[in-house]
């Protein structure tokens, strides 16, 4: 039934032996989750976001990884979709946003003034009470909130729940916390939202970025999500950046922003201190490589 829906209405399909495994893999994946949520195996990696043009960190983006007893670290590209589909998103993007702003508030106890960047999926906007998620999150923190920015991706504001969302969107934003739009330029929705949403910042998906230098025509969509941005007045990050090559292009473009191995990999919260009181807010400007290097 669920696969005949999942394809459309008026449909249907006979049930396959293959049905059973995929039904029998998303139970085991779904009860080991539960098990995760009531054990709090989950924690947070951060990766420094860095200023091309002053050369420091201005905030870190919160990433979420499941401590699994067996299996190790997982990725949450591993586990989201199924935490979206049993509504699991909901506790664990509640603690992801609470344990982000307990990390800022912990820096800025240490004299470190970084911004949080949290990602939050399409779930979670529809279905929590994201806004008062959000409030209760800064008000047991003390933090600022504008110092705490969620990531949405650009698919959302194409779903039929739009209303919704727009809603829980502008409720946020009320509270003075900032909204970026992750992975731009792989989603397909009107630009529309660019003027109608206060966006604060917009992040150009990696896949454009990987092979900045080698394809023209990624070069050419870079410039353009540049200059997107620019001209509605948005901050503009880039995602992914790993050499050298990419980083100068992207300076010369005037991209604000960017984030990627070449400047750090996602940090534990410990890492994550050292490299803040490092390269942090009085860093000179040159990027975090080079300084290394040099
Ligand atoms: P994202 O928000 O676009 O995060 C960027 C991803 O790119 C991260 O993968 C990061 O580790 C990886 N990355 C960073 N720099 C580089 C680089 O230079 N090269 C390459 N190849 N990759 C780089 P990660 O941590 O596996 O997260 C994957 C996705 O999972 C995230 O994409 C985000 O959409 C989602 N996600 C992560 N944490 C959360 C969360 O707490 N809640 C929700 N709802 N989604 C999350
Ligand atoms: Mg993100
Ligand atoms: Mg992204």
């Amino acid at each position: 039934m669920f696969h005949g829906k999942g394809l459309g209405k008026n449909t249907y399909q006979f049930f396959t032996p293959q049905m059973n495994i995929a039904v029998k893999r998303r139970a085991a994946m779904e009860s080991s989750l539960r098990a995760a949520v009531k054990n709090g195996d989950f924690t947070l990696v951060y990766q420094p976001q860095v200023d091309l043009v002053v050369g420091q960190v201005l905030a870190v983006e919160a990433l979420l990884r499941w401590r699994h007893p067996d299996k190790g670290m997982i990725p949450p590209q591993s586990f989201i979709p199924a935490a979206e589909a049993s509504g699991l998103i909901r506790p664990i993007g509640a603690w992801v946003l609470a344990e982000a702003c307990r990390a800022a508030r912990r820096w800025h106890d240490q004299g470190i003034e970084v911004g949080i960047s949290v990602n939050v999926s399409a779930a979670q906007l529809r279905h929590q009470d994201l806004a008062s998620t959000v409030a209760q999150a800064l008000q047991s923190t003390g933090l600022p909130p504008g110092q705490l920015e969620l990531e949405l991706t650009e698919s959302m504001f194409v779903d039929p729940t739009q209303l919704t969302v727009h809603r829980a969107v502008q409720a946020i934003a009320a509270m003075g916390v900032r909204l970026a739009i992750d992975d731009f330029g792989t989603g397909y929705s009107s630009l529309g939202y660019l003027k109608r949403l206060p966006v604060h910042k917009i992040k150009i998906d990696k896949s454009f970025v990987r092979e900045l230098g080698r394809d023209a025509a990624d070069a050419a969509i870079v410039r353009s999500i540049i200059g997107l941005a620019m001209t509605f007045g948005k901050r503009v990050l880039a995602e992914g950046v790993e050499e050298a090559s990419q980083y100068r292009f992207l300076l010369a473009e005037g991209c604000h922003e960017a984030q990627g191995y070449y400047f750090a990999r996602p940090l534990p919260e410990h890492a994550c201190s050292d490299f803040l009181l490092q390269h942090g807010t009085l860093a000179p400007a040159l990027p975090v490589a080079e300084r290394q290097a040099g």
